[in-house]
């Protein structure tokens, strides 16, 4: 249980304002197996497509509609999901290795047999973890994978906790990183920033939080868990209590009030995406239309 006392419901304002369409057009049940398939985004906003949408408008939609995927190392997105599956269940740890064990165990050289060192490192990022009693006591409780919908000024979304602890008001989120204390550069403000306001998890965790009072009628306070891949690793424990922290969170809610009808129109093809002219996708689909002055050659 946490150390310190949890807040009671802020009054803050809440989203739900059901549209005629929705009722009347009931969208995909989500379930574990379609929760990640791009057929629920047509239905579901959520925060990873936000965020794409963010970058690049074009990428998003072409990802989405499957016709794009971006060439990225899956390395980084496997150990997440390796450690967060053994938080989840001996069973779904056993499951994802099961699935995975292509990418994971090495298969020449003297290494033959052994998981591959990447996942020796999620290794430690357990031990690391399941070593420490208050993330034992915070995390371990919860409802793990818990699905959430509800309504946002009239769009639908879906989220999916990592561990949810109803009957005591809280959630977490469980990270992964290179390094806790790494500085990032921040784009929008122009300075840098610690890795959660950069990945703008403030958003995810605002979200989150509503989806949850809407689903199960509780207020939730969220809660960050962050475990670095260092040898030996770092961990930390982050909650979003002080002023600035519930300010970004509104700050982010407010931007996705701002933002969302553009992206849904885009999704539902009503209006054409912007692409970003300089990301791997832009630059893949790029035909010339003519030449422009040299000294208008942008750098960054
Ligand atoms: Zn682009």
């Amino acid at each position: 249980m946490p150390t310190k006392t949890l807040k009671k419901p802020k009054g803050k304002p809440t989203f739900t304002t059901l549209s005629k369409k929705t009722k009347k057009n009931q969208p995909i049940k989500l379930t574990k197996d379609n929760y990640y398939s791009h057929d629920t985004d047509f239905q579901y906003l959520s925060f990873s497509v936000f965020k794409d949408f963010e970058k690049c408008e074009a990428a998003a939609l072409a990802k989405v509609k499957n016709d794009w995927q971006p060439t990225s190392d899956p390395t980084s997105l496997l150990v997440g999901n390796y450690v967060h599956s053994y938080f989840e269940s001996q069973e779904a740890h056993e499951q994802f290795i099961d699935e995975n064990k292509k990418e994971m165990i090495s298969s020449r050289g003297k290494t033959k047999g052994q998981l591959k060192s990447d996942y020796k490192v999620a290794d430690s990022c357990i031990e690391a973890l399941s070593g420490d009693d208050f993330f034992k006591q915070v995390y371990g409780p919860g409802k793990k994978e818990v699905i959430v919908t509800g309504e946002i000024n009239g769009r639908l979304w879906k989220g999916k906790i990592d561990s949810l602890v109803l009957d005591q008001g809280y959630f977490c989120d469980l990270k992964t990183v290179d390094d806790i204390h790494k500085k990032h550069w921040n784009e929008a403000d122009h300075n840098w920033d610690n890795f959660i306001f950069t990945r703008q998890y403030e958003m995810q965790m605002a979200i989150y939080e509503e989806l949850i009072r809407q689903t199960f009628d509780v207020e939730c306070e969220p809660f960050i868990f962050a475990v670095s891949k260092q040898t030996p690793p770092d961990h930390e424990a982050f909650h979003f209590e002080s002023d600035e922290a519930q300010f970004r969170m509104q700050e982010a809610m407010d931007h996705i009030l701002q933002n969302q009808d553009r992206y849904w129109r885009i999704l539902m093809g009503e209006e054409k995406p912007i692409g970003c002219g300089h990301c791997e996708y832009c630059r893949k689909v790029k035909k010339l239309s003519g030449f422009q002055d040299v000294s208008a050659l942008e750098v960054y």
